[in-house]
């Protein structure tokens, strides 16, 4: 937790964000220039879409950059375990280690993790308690740049009036056909992908379930409180303030909730 740099040695979960990164880079370097500066120039927008674009981009790679690198919960070596709490541990037959209910060994990373949802090879890290919070803001920044992306390059197409000043000497402007089709292909691939991850994260989260819990429908004989929406958001993201579950930019704190209330499987 806090700024600690959680780092995890997998040359596979490296290949694949780098290919999220690429397609990041990619589109905040080529749409700007092809689309957003030229037709700024000629008077056809105004600055805020330029603006805009960049913020998302900005709230995009933060939220992806510290996903990663968040510690997602692991439990330490030797955990103090309040005397109050104890029913709720149980030992770990993998690492043979106490931990809390509802954590899961996470195999690629060989450690357990408090309220784990899932290991993302995408942010080459595993999703729990500390840092799901910033994979979901990664799943709808990274919904809102491709959806607006993809709006760009039809609105140049098909919306905006001509280019008549063009560079033609510059290598964005020679090969723009080629690297808007590659920018709509890319943005069609992330848009449909991470929309029905967000939808099923979504609904786990309405649920109070983990995607290993729905998984493993371990949860199906338990019969827990139905906690409202409102406190299930608010325990993921660590505050009550919801325009604070937007921003990437802060420390999340856990809410402090009765250990009796919390829910355990
Ligand atoms: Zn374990
Ligand atoms: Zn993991």
């Amino acid at each position: 937790m806090g700024l600690q740099i959680h780092f995890v040695f997998d040359p596979q979960g490296w290949c694949c964000m780098g290919m999220i990164i690429f397609v990041w880079l990619y589109n905040t370097l080529f749409i700007p220039q092809i689309i957003l500066f030229p037709h700024y120039e000629e008077g056809h927008t105004s600055a805020a879409p330029i603006l805009c674009y960049y913020l998302v981009s900005l709230f995009c790679i933060v939220s992806l950059l510290r996903a990663s690198i968040a510690d997602p919960g692991k439990l330490p070596e030797r955990p103090k375990i309040p005397l109050t709490e104890q029913e709720f541990w149980e030992l770990c037959n993998k690492c043979n280690m106490m931990r809390p209910k509802r954590s899961h060994h996470c195999s690629r990373c060989g450690h357990c993790v408090r309220r784990m949802d899932h290991h993302c090879p995408w942010i080459n890290n595993c999703v729990g308690e500390d840092n799901h919070w910033l994979f979901l803001q990664l799943c709808f920044y990274t919904q809102l740049l491709s959806s607006y992306t993809l709006i760009l390059d039809f609105c140049h197409y098909y919306y905006f009036l001509p280019l008549k000043k063009v560079n033609w000497d510059l290598f964005v402007f020679r090969h723009e056909l080629a690297l808007l089709r590659i920018s709509t292909f890319m943005g069609i691939i992330m848009l449909g992908g991470i929309s029905g991850l967000f939808y099923t994260q979504l609904m786990g989260i309405f649920t109070d379930m983990t995607t290993i819990e729905k998984m493993s429908n371990c949860c199906e004989e338990i019969s827990r409180p139905r906690k409202p929406w409102q406190q299930t958001f608010s325990e993921v993201f660590g505050t009550r303030w919801k325009i604070l579950w937007f921003i990437p930019f802060r420390q999340r704190q856990p809410l402090r909730i009765p250990y009796h209330f919390a829910n355990h499987v």
